[in-house]
């Protein structure tokens, strides 16, 4: 309902200031929070540009302050902001605490630039509690709809034709703060149709920037078929061992990444079937489950002709005859049909 929802952005735009004014305007934040951004070298500009904030270490810090301002607990716990508890001893009254208790706070805009949901990542090294700690999914918040940085990078995004598809929250502050502000994040969720949609207003061209631990290579590879799907231009580029576009940025200069990015952004059919061909090199039997699984990413490509041309590279990389791969490619679209 359209009231209960204006509710809700009303109360994660206060969320958002009261978290900023604990940053900036608390001993504890300040000692806490603020040193924190900083030892991430993030800058004073940087740091009010995305409006980050802390949420104090105490039960119901925010949560009180918001109650004194009016706003409802109804819509706090909607949120997610608030979690409320029945209390066995006090019926009636239920025990409310701060879901994001001793966390420094990421806002996550909308296109438009309103307040739909927080990040919250854990400062000591408590292996129990989780990094980072989202906004609960609700009317306001669909994780499968958002893009972290998209209200700030979209003029970028137009004007280079091109956007930047990262990891995390840090990672699209680093590289926008270097100047690199074409930029936005799926924030650990497996990258979705709407997610592409929301870039492919933009732009036809993305580059998937992988963090260098190879863990998320392989999984973040199927996502990719979705781009292909909407007829859209996919590069990717990897990062050296235990780098991600965060730390890379962090202790390069504008023009070190720049160079990076052009000499390690490769089309991600080609990547793709490189990665497949050295995969299935001593191994005849993995041969035809790779051809398959090549085939089947460019057979989502909608453009005919771009689908032939990546048949002809591919049979070289591969080392595989054009007419199977079109013969497979034939296949596959049959199924599809
Ligand atoms: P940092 O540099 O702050 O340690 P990161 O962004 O490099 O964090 P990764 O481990 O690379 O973190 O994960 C990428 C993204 O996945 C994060 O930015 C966050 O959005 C999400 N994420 C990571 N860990 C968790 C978690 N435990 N729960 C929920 N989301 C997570
Ligand atoms: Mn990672
Ligand atoms: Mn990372
Ligand atoms: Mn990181």
């Amino acid at each position: 309902e359209a009231n209960e929802r204006e509710s809700m952005y009303l109360v994660s735009e206060f969320a958002k200031e009261h978290f900023a004014e604990m940053l900036w305007n608390t001993e504890l934040g300040k000692a806490i929070g603020l040193s924190y951004f900083k030892e991430r070298g993030f800058t004073d500009e940087t740091i009010k540009k995305f409006s980050l904030g802390y949420c104090l270490d105490q039960w119901d810090g925010f949560t009180k302050a918001a109650l004194d301002k009016g706003y409802q607990l109804e819509y706090l716990e909607k949120t997610g902001l608030t979690i409320v508890k029945e209390d066995t001893a006090n019926p009636g009254d239920p025990r409310k605490f701060d879901r994001f208790k001793g966390r420094v706070m990421f806002p996550i805009h909308s296109m438009s630039g309103r307040v739909l949901g927080f990040g919250g990542r854990i400062l000591n090294n408590d292996k129990k509690a989780a990094k980072y700690l989202n906004s609960p999914e609700s009317e306001i918040y669909h994780k499968s709809k958002v893009l972290y940085g998209i209200y700030y990078a979209k003029q970028a995004i137009n004007k280079e034709d091109n956007c930047y598809l990262v990891e995390g929250y840090t990672d699209v502050i680093q590289f926008y703060q270097r100047g690199i502000q074409n930029v936005v994040s799926s924030s650990g969720t497996a990258l979705t149709p709407e997610q592409i949609r929301l870039i492919n207003r933009l732009t036809k061209n993305i580059t998937v920037l992988f963090d260098g631990d190879a863990a998320g290579l392989r999984a973040s590879i199927r996502g990719i078929d979705l781009i292909l799907e909407q007829g859209m231009n996919v590069k990717v580029c990897s990062f050296p061992e235990g780098e991600d576009p965060d730390s890379f940025a962090k202790n390069n200069e504008l023009e070190d990444i720049t160079i990076y990015l052009q000499e390690n952004s490769k089309d991600f059919i080609q990547f793709k079937a490189h990665l497949l061909a050295e995969e299935a090199a001593n191994d005849p039997i993995k041969r035809a489950d790779t051809v398959r699984d090549i085939v089947n990413s460019i057979a989502k490509i909608p453009d005919a002709i771009k689908r032939e041309i990546y048949i002809q590279e591919c049979a070289q990389i591969m080392n595989i005859s054009e007419a199977v791969l079109f013969g497979t490619l034939a296949q596959i679209g049959k199924k599809e049909i």
